[in-house]
């Protein structure tokens, strides 16, 4: 490595040190004694994209990487819905997408919960004229918390999961407020 590498190398280290600006590392702390307090143990997430431009799956994808490291803070996205506590759906929701989205929905284990992150799942966002799209998310799924944004950046992802588990946290105190809307059945969209 040259000597030129290594001290860009050094300032980028420093620069990812540095990482996760205060109030990401105070929200991230947070969020970590919430995870650990309600769920024991790590809270699983499982990403559906039903029909977005892929900005915000570049954003949620962001809060992998050395600056945000969300696992530390007791989040993890996992491949399999059966591994997933959580739904994250972002995207308008097309027509090729509700039923993989409500499969993939059908397939985690109860208790479930579903976040949505983009402006695309509440209004459609610049697709919702679109004949191939049906959303809202919020015609087939109750959702839990809506992160808004277009797209939503990193940090205001990582308070939509604040926010969520402070409402799982009022929810499980009030067990009447537990009850989620489940679809009765796979939709199915000519
Ligand atoms: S909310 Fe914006 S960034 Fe996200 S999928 Fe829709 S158009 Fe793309």
């Amino acid at each position: 490595m040259s000597f030129l590498s290594k001290l860009l190398f050094k300032n980028k280290t420093q620069e990812i040190a540095a990482a996760g600006s205060d109030s990401i590392l105070i929200k991230g702390e947070e969020l970590k004694r919430s995870v650990n307090e309600v769920f024991g143990r790590s809270l699983f997430v499982r990403l559906v994209d039903s029909g977005s431009c892929n900005a915000c799956e570049n954003e949620l994808a962001a809060l992998s990487n050395p600056y945000y490291d969300l696992e530390r803070f007791g989040i993890k996205f996992v491949a399999s819905p059966k591994h997933a506590d959580v739904l994250i759906i972002t995207g308008c929701v097309t027509r090729n997408m509700l039923n993989p989205m409500l499969k993939t929905y059908e397939n985690i284990p109860s208790p479930k919960f579903v976040i949505t992150a983009g402006d695309c799942p509440e209004t459609g966002g610049p697709f919702k004229d679109s004949y191939s799209v049906c959303g809202p998310v919020s015609k087939y799924l109750n959702i839990a918390v809506h992160i808004k944004g277009c797209p939503p950046e990193p940090e205001t992802i990582i308070s939509g999961f604040l926010k969520f588990m402070d409402i799982l946290k009022a929810s499980y105190r009030n067990t009447e407020n537990t009850s989620i809307k489940m679809p009765n059945k796979i939709i199915n969209v000519p």
